[in-house]
């Protein structure tokens, strides 16, 4: 048997991927389960914006974060502090509900012998979301390919995130916010650059944004 196939490399491309045809088609069932008429004026173009709006929503399994993270390497001219990207802004759906996720990312890693711009870091985090995510499997994939590509001294990725399939379903707790972090190398063995890592992430500019 082989291995599973990581998921940076899964593409719905390479897949047997329906026609916009059939998807509208689901669409259109999916509105007669909740008890409405297809056919009736103002849902007639519902099934193709919908369909299209999939096609934003999940761009990213066109993408390979790796890629993007591996083609701006340059000198660190000596620089070994930490790197923090603070507060990039993710919309996310989550793979029990496909409900929205809406939070931010922040990333630091401490670099050995690259760094990499930073919107390309903002762009990893975008092709992560633009795919059906569990909050937790997010982050340590943000976590592993930053580590992967760029073999720093340690990578810390914390996520701050509500999810709608909390506030709109179920237990409806609206102003629930899901924190998750992973931290590698330094960041998890030194608790001194972990200390450092989590004040900065916690300092006034990130507080002072509401997560909407
Ligand atoms: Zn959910």
């Amino acid at each position: 048997m082989s291995d599973p196939k990581p998921i940076s490399q899964i593409s719905i491309v390479e897949d047997a991927r329906p026609s916009r045809e059939t998807a509208e088609e689901a669409v259109r069932t999916l509105i007669k389960w909740a008890g409405d008429d297809p056919e009736r004026e103002g849902l007639l173009d519902t099934p193709s914006r919908v369909v299209r709006a999939y096609e934003e929503y999940f761009k990213g399994y066109l993408a390979d974060p790796e890629d993007i993270l591996k083609r701006t390497f340059e000198e660190v001219e000596g620089y070994d502090e930490m790197v923090l990207l603070k507060d990039i802004r993710f919309e996310s759906h989550c793979e029990h509900h496909m409900a929205p996720i809406i939070g931010r990312a922040h990333i630091a890693y401490l670099p050995k012998n690259r760094v990499v711009g930073i919107s390309k870091l903002a762009r990893a985090v975008e092709i992560y979301a633009q795919r059906l995510q569990i909050q937790e499997k997010m982050t340590a994939q943000i976590a592993s390919a930053i580590n992967d590509v760029l073999q720093p001294e340690g990578v810390a990725v914390v996520i701050e995130a509500a999810h709608q399939c909390m506030t709109c379903r179920g237990v409806h707790k609206p102003g629930v916010t899901m924190v998750t972090s992973k931290m590698l190398g330094a960041f998890r063995d030194n608790p001194a650059t972990r200390r450092e890592f989590l004040s900065m992430v916690r300092s006034p500019s990130s507080t002072a944004h509401e997560l909407v």
